[in-house]
């Protein structure tokens, strides 16, 4: 049980010093703008009380005097802290975090022991002690402050009060019943604080907890972006992604005339490596011509799977004779790169087909498909293992 009480004590401590900071920089920024407020509010007072509008007799004068003082006070007090309140918040991330926390409770310390005294001038023509009743609403409700802070600073202001009632309320019923009341006020204060600093709290977790989310949703989206465009086994693109990239392309070149060209390369005979050793190694052997054919393609270039093991790749400002070149290159370094097994190497091979658009020929992508694919059947008919390339002809919709 009390193991339990335990926990939760040092998780909200645990709580508390995760959002110090956080807390800090509010408090910062509410502290200049009460500080405005106060020296605005001070010079009122001081203004008021100077010109004695009411017209009170000479006797009071000692009175106007203590009021007007203190006034001074909180407004010189007020003005340095809201000073450096607006100098630490320009420089949040130099500023120490003990500084902006002392700002704070100074601040609250400073309008506490404003009520008191106030409340004690006071009793020299009145016996209420409103003034403290409203100091101490006014720090819980400005100042956010650490439960260990605010029962600290409360039990002083209590104790302050109580001495100040004892020095300047000379009626002994008068003073019991402004001490008792000191107590309730002080009690109203904290539990205000208390509940204010909780509710900041639940707010700034709750913002922390959404962010979070907000995070890893996009970190979900980011990978079902991935997977929208790519294929889970090589991690090659897609079909769906590469016929967005060639449509793209094309109409790239038909702006800027260039080449392009469309590889679509096969493994040859794959039905039987997969009935032969199994589909795991027929994915194993998918995997590895994918990584050839990304690992060797310039940057710029595209390479997606079609399916099974087939491969299309997207050779932008690629011509007749550089298409060739870049196929032949995969085409041997394919046959010379044998895929390590238990029990030895596979050699590999591919058939090539390549559809080649020259610069300012129109042409769509349905063409250029048709076209590799022819160029592929070829390759395959002339005993694979070899490229065959088809020149996409000026006039739409034919090749040879
Ligand atoms: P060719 O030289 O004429 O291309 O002969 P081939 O055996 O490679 O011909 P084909 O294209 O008919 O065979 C492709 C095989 O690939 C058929 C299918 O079982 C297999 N396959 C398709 N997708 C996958 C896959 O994701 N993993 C594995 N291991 N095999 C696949
Ligand atoms: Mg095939
Ligand atoms: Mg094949």
């Amino acid at each position: 049980m009390s193991r339990t009480w335990l926990q939760r004590l040092q998780h909200s401590i645990a709580v508390n010093d995760a959002l110090a900071l956080a807390v800090a920089w509010e408090n910062l920024r509410r502290l200049y703008f009460a500080a405005a407020f106060a020296v605005a509010f001070d010079l009122i007072h001081i203004l008021v009380f100077w010109l004695n509008l009411q017209g009170s007799t000479p006797e009071y004068d000692d009175w106007r005097l203590d009021i007007i003082t203190i006034h001074a006070t909180v407004a010189v007090l007020f003005s340095g802290l809201g000073l450096l309140a607006w100098l630490a918040s320009r420089s949040q991330h130099t500023t120490p975090l003990w500084f902006m926390n002392l700002l704070s409770i100074l601040a609250s310390a400073i309008l506490l022991g404003f009520g008191i005294a106030i409340t004690g001038a006071d009793q020299q023509v009145t016996s209420s002690i409103t003034p403290f009743l409203m100091a101490s609403v006014g720090a819980a409700l400005i100042i956010l402050t650490r439960p260990r802070h605010a029962i600290t600073l409360y039990i002083l202001a209590l104790g302050a009060f109580e001495v100040t009632m004892t020095l300047t309320q000379a009626t002994p019923e008068l003073r019991l019943s402004n001490q008792m009341g000191g107590l309730t006020i002080c009690g109203i204060g904290l539990i205000l604080s208390l509940i204010l600093w909780h509710g900041h709290v639940r707010n700034l977790r709750q913002r922390e907890f959404l962010r979070q989310q907000r995070l890893e949703l996009e970190e979900k989206n980011r990978q079902l972006e991935y997977l929208a465009g790519h294929d889970p086994l090589t991690g090659l693109f897609n079909r769906r992604q590469f016929d967005q990239l060639v449509g793209m392309e094309l109409s790239r070149v038909s702006r800027q005339p260039a080449p392009v060209s469309l590889l679509m390369v096969d493994l040859d005979h794959f039905k039987f490596i997969n009935d032969r050793y199994g589909h795991p190694l027929g994915d194993e052997v998918i995997r590895h011509a994918a990584s050839l054919l990304r690992n060797y393609t310039r940057t710029g270039d595209s390479v997606a799977r079609l399916g099974g093991e087939e491969f299309l790749l997207l050779l932008p400002d690629a011509g007749h004779a550089q298409a060739h070149s870049i196929a032949e290159k995969i085409r041997k370094l394919l046959e010379e790169t044998p895929l390590p097994m238990k029990d030895g190497l596979l050699y590999l091979t591919a058939s090539f087909g390549i559809a080649t658009l020259e610069a300012g020929i129109p042409s769509t992508y349905e063409l250029l498909y048709a076209a590799a694919d022819k160029a592929l059947y070829r390759a395959k008919a002339s005993g694979r293992n070899r490229v065959e390339v088809i020149e996409v002809g000026a006039q739409m919709g034919t090749f040879d």
